[in-house]
Order: structure tokens, then sequence, then C-alpha cells
């Protein structure tokens, strides 16, 4: 008799906590990004990409994406993640001395790429753990470190040669998991048509051939996507960092042909944009001669940044930033570059704004969003999620009406 009733309070209790576990966890909503690294506004415009005609049918296709100056990879990744301008969240290039932490970051150095103190803001994937929301990323900007001794439940090195199926295949895998391990926001990222953009330019025949093959991906990924039982309740948003301008030949600039480099501590950047650390009394005078060399090259003293880019206050933009105007590069006499194509202009620049596409349970249908800034994903992301999120420098009011 009292075995029966043991056994009984047994499993009573394992049906009582089961159902506690059942309450705690959230079905549904999934929302999965992607970015396609470069993929300029306009590219839907010059190739033949039926996939991403068909998601704006059935979906959200912004005008544009605007990037954060500058409109390099890894400062608007991070935006992305964050909410931020790249000022506030201290990825200010994808190559700095961060003269805070007395330590250099390079995206090419796995150490400092996954060093979480380079890494200010809090990005979406911890926010959302934070709040019991499960998330994976395969190769978003930060999500390899500890930000704040925190990750995504699901993160990995930088693979570049992964191959395109073994991606689809962890987004599948991810969100064909249990309950309760299943995350519900993924984070994902394949680095063309950013390098063959450099490569060719964006007005070359192989970027726009690559964008075509980048669409029929966009194909198969939603193929797979649509076998998942839980298809209805995921959204997606297809986006990308920045454009990509043409370069001309006879545009170039050689900072070291205009400066003296004997003046200078610390050169951080690529063409076209470069954060210059001077020698202590020579401010002023390195400052002239790049501001008075050409009307194409423009120069910044720190704090002196025009407002609307949000830029040039942080420690790690140093003392002087120096850009050109779209379509010239900037490089030094013995590294002379000979890409077709680059990014990193001002983001006033149309070129160098990005796709946004998205689709799904929470989006409108068939719906035109005016140009909008990449700060902006993050509290649209939370909305999705249903998630507390910080105030950051991206506001939902911009981007609410593309929601249902
Ligand atoms: P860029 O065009 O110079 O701004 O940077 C683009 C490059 O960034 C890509 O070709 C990738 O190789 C690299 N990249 C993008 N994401 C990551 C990452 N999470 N870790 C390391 N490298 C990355
Ligand atoms: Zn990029
Ligand atoms: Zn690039």
């Amino acid at each position: 008799m009292k075995k029966i009733f043991l056994s009984l309070l047994l499993v009573g209790i394992m049906f009582q906590s089961c159902n506690n576990v059942q309450n705690k966890i959230k079905t549904k909503p999934y929302l999965v990004v992607l970015s396609l690294d470069g993929f300029r506004w306009d590219y839907p415009e010059k190739a033949n990409t039926p996939t991403l005609d068909s998601l704006e049918k059935v979906g959200v296709k912004a005008q544009s994406l605007k990037p954060c100056f500058p409109s390099k990879t890894f400062p608007n990744h991070y935006s992305i993640a964050t909410g931020l301008y790249p000022d506030n969240h201290g990825i200010v290039l994808n190559w700095f001395y961060a003269s805070d932490l007395k330590k250099n970051y390079s995206i090419s150095d796995t150490k400092t790429v996954t060093d979480g103190r380079f890494y200010g803001g809090n990005p979406i994937w911890n926010v959302a753990e934070e709040q019991n929301v499960k998330t994976a990323t395969l190769f978003w900007v930060g999500a390899s470190a500890d930000i704040n001794q925190k990750r995504p439940s699901h993160w990995s090195l930088y693979k570049e040669d992964l191959s395109k199926k073994s991606r689809i295949d962890s987004v599948k895998k991810w969100l064909s998991m249990p309950l309760g391990e299943r995350p519900q926001l993924i984070m994902w990222y394949y680095h063309e048509p950013d390098g063959i953009g450099h490569s060719f330019g964006p007005e070359g025949k192989e970027t726009l051939k690559l964008v075509e093959e980048l669409d029929a991906y966009l194909a198969d990924f939603f193929k797979e996507m649509r076998k998942l039982p839980n298809y209805n309740d995921i959204s997606f948003i297809i986006t990308s960092d920045h454009g990509m301008k043409q370069l001309s030949p006879d545009k170039v600039f050689f900072l070291d042909k205009i400066i003296d480099t004997a003046d200078l501590e610390i050169a951080d950047g690529s063409n076209p944009i470069y954060n210059l650390k001077v020698k202590e009394g020579k401010l002023d005078k390195v400052y002239k001669q790049l501001s008075n060399y050409d009307k194409n090259l423009i120069a910044w003293k720190h704090n002196e940044v025009p407002h609307e880019f949000h830029y040039g206050t942080n420690i790690r933009t140093h003392d002087i930033t120096v850009v050109s105007d779209s379509g010239y590069s900037i490089y030094w006499s013995w590294n002379e570059g000979n890409s077709k194509g680059t990014h990193g202009y001002k983001n006033s620049c149309k070129d160098m704004h990005a796709i946004f596409y998205a689709a799904g349970p929470d989006f409108k249908i068939n719906y035109s969003q005016p140009t909008f800034n990449n700060i902006d994903i993050y509290p649209l992301m939370g909305k999705i999620l249903n998630i507390d999120i910080p105030e950051v420098d991206g506001n939902l009011d911009n981007v609410q009406n593309m929601l249902k």
C-alpha cells in the first residue's frame, strides 16, 4: 500500500514538474536573420532575383537599408546586433588599436575577435538568453566572444570555407531541436557577394552572376525551411551590412605622399577610411595637409566629425578620421590595392546602402518600407521576439509600420 502511494506521489510530482517546464518553454515566435555580406540595395534591380522578388510579394522590402558610418563589415554587423552606432559599441573599424585596452583588434585574429572586452553594448542574443529565449549564431560578428560572460546557446568560430549547404543544415538542425533546446533567434552569415564585389566591382558581370547564384541559394534555403513543421511560426529577415562602389583606377590618393608618416603613431583602416593617431605636437600640421590636399579627400579631427555620422568621439578613432569621396581610393604607395570595388564611404552615399527583406507571421504582406537605419533592426528583433530590450540608438518607431 505504502509502495503504491509512493509511486503515485512520484508520478504526481513528475507530472507537475513537467507541466512547469512546459509552461516555461516558449514555442514561438522564431526569427531567422541572414546577412549576405556586401549585398547592395539595388542588386535585385540589376540581376535576376526571383526569390527576393517573391519575398517582396509575401512580405516587406525596404527601399534600402542605411548602414552606419564607416560602412565596413565589423562595425555594421555589430551595430545590427546591438542597435548602437560604432562609436557607442566600440567596434569602430575592422582593424584598430584600442587605446583604452592597449590592444589591437583584428578581424583575422581569432584571439581578439573572441575577446569580449572589445565589445560594448548588449548584443540581442545575450538580451534574449537572459529572458529565457534561446539563440543560435553562425559567424555573426561578436557572437563568438564572451560579452559580459555570456554567449548565444549555439555559436562557432569563424570558418569561411563552411559550405553553403552545411550552413542551411545548421539552421534546419537548430529549428528541429526539441522544445526547450530549440533556439528562437538564429543569426547567420555568408561572406558574399562582398568578396566578388571587391574583385570585379558592383558593375562587373561576375558580381551580378554571383548575386543570381545567391538568390538560387535562398530558394534552396526556403525549400528546406518549408519542410519544417513549425515553418508558419518563423519570421525571416534577409539583409546585409553595406553596399559596394565601383572604383576608378585614376581616382587614387596615397596617404604617404600627402603626409609624413614619421608624424604618425598609429594608422588604422583600409581603403577608403583611416583613423590616425599623430605624434605629440603634429595634429594641426597633419590635419592641414590632409584637409587642404583635394576636395575629394575629407579629414575630421576627433570630436569634429559631423553629427550625422555619429563617429569620431570614441577613443579608438584616435586623432583624425580620413575618408575619400565615393569612388576614390586611399592607399599607401607601398600597398596599392587593385580592387574594382570597395565600401567604407559616408553612409549618405546610396551605393553604400544594403538590402532588407522580411517575411513571416509578424510582417505585413507586400509592404514597401522607406529607407531606414540598420540600428533600428535591434528594436525590431526585440519586438518580434517579445523580449524587453535596453534603450539603444535605434528606434522601433522607424520600423514599426512593417509589422502587422
Ligand atoms: P570587409 O569587406 O573588409 O569589410 O570584410 C569582409 C570580410 O569579413 C569577409 O570576407 C569575411 O572574411 C570577414 N568576416 C565576416 N564575419 C566574420 C567573422 N565573424 N569572423 C571573422 N571574419 C569575418
Ligand atoms: Zn561587409
Ligand atoms: Zn568588403
